[in-house]
């Protein structure tokens, strides 16, 4: 679907909510939220908007897409998500597909902390997850998986029937991403397709993750320097493109290996024709001159740009 000015036209209202939210400070909604969950369709709910510091008042990493009323994917579990996760009201027991990004903590250390909830739950049956591939300080996710909860010296080796399906918990299903793209996950009608593909984020292995449900598609950069182009290609036409800026433009120096400036970012949403941008991921550095960072990403980007914000809910249509 390219996006059309016709298309660009009904975003006009969500324009003048965001100059009015710009008129109100950083903390204002960017455009008008939903409720999540709604009780039919789509709705992404970000569940973390900071980032690694705690000292903004924000969760860490974390997004959660609504199907019909249930909470089917989550992407990311950084630490805060574990409270976010049930104000949102969302449960264990319906969760599909949960994607982990990389292995910085601010992007996976409540993931074991939902396990242990998932542990009251009653679920039976599997539940597949997706991660990178690992490579030099990191884990791949079967690593990640064996340090906690393998049977043996896992930390949390009580918990090992997520390994394995034993003492009644719910058998992780994990799929480890390396150099290509790869479709993750495929429910049985076909209505729900999760791709995921590497992203460069320094000497981490990261990945970002493209999810189609039905004419809705929503793909998450997770964090990335924006320096490989295809990540254009792997976001093209995304009803909604979630992007982390935790730098100013004027970052210098091993930020700029880790993170994509907000004029990257722009150039990225633009390239891909996404019909709305989430920015997401702020930091001290970033929150400071927010509204001056998202007018950069506004210069280069001409279609709406929301600012997230912890539990907003964003109904999305095609
Ligand atoms: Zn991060």
């Amino acid at each position: 679907m390219n996006v059309t000015p016709k298309l660009k036209m009904k975003f006009v209202a969500h324009i003048v909510a965001l100059a009015t939210a710009a008129a109100l400070g950083p903390a204002a909604l960017a455009e008008p939220a939903g409720t999540c969950p709604p009780p039919a369709g789509v709705a992404l709910q970000i569940l973390g908007s900071g980032g690694p510091i705690a000292d903004d008042g924000r969760a860490s990493s974390g997004y959660l897409v609504w199907i019909n009323g249930k909470s089917r994917i989550l992407i990311d579990a950084g630490g805060g998500i574990f409270l976010r996760f049930g104000e949102a009201k969302a449960r264990f027991n319906d969760l599909e597909f949960i994607g982990l990004s990389h292995f910085h903590a601010d992007h996976s250390a409540d993931f074991v902390a939902l396990l242990k909830s998932g542990n009251f739950s009653g679920r039976e049956r599997s539940l597949r997850i997706a991660g990178p591939a690992g490579a030099g300080l990191f884990p791949g996710l079967t690593g990640y998986l064996d340090g906690m909860l393998n049977g043996g010296d896992g930390v949390y080796r009580y918990l090992q029937g997520y390994l394995d399906g034993s003492r009644g918990l719910a058998k992780l299903d994990p799929v480890e991403v390396a150099a290509e793209r790869a479709v993750v996950y495929q429910d049985d009608p076909r209505s729900v397709m999760i791709e995921a593909a590497p992203v460069p984020h320094g000497i981490v292995p990261a990945l970002g993750f493209r999810v189609r449900i039905g004419e809705v598609t929503i793909v998450f950069s997770s964090d990335q320097n924006g320096s490989n182009s295809s990540f254009v290609t792997f976001a093209k036409d995304a009803t909604a493109l979630v992007m982390h800026l935790p730098i100013p433009e004027d970052a210098t120096g091993g930020a700029l290996q880790l993170h994509a400036k907000p004029s990257r970012i722009a150039e990225i949403a633009e390239a891909a024709g996404a019909d709305r941008l989430i920015l997401s991921h702020f930091m001290p550095r970033s929150l400071k001159n927010l509204q001056a960072n998202a007018g950069i990403v506004r210069a280069g980007y001409t279609g709406p740009v929301v600012l997230a914000n912890d539990l907003d809910c964003l109904t999305l249509r095609p």
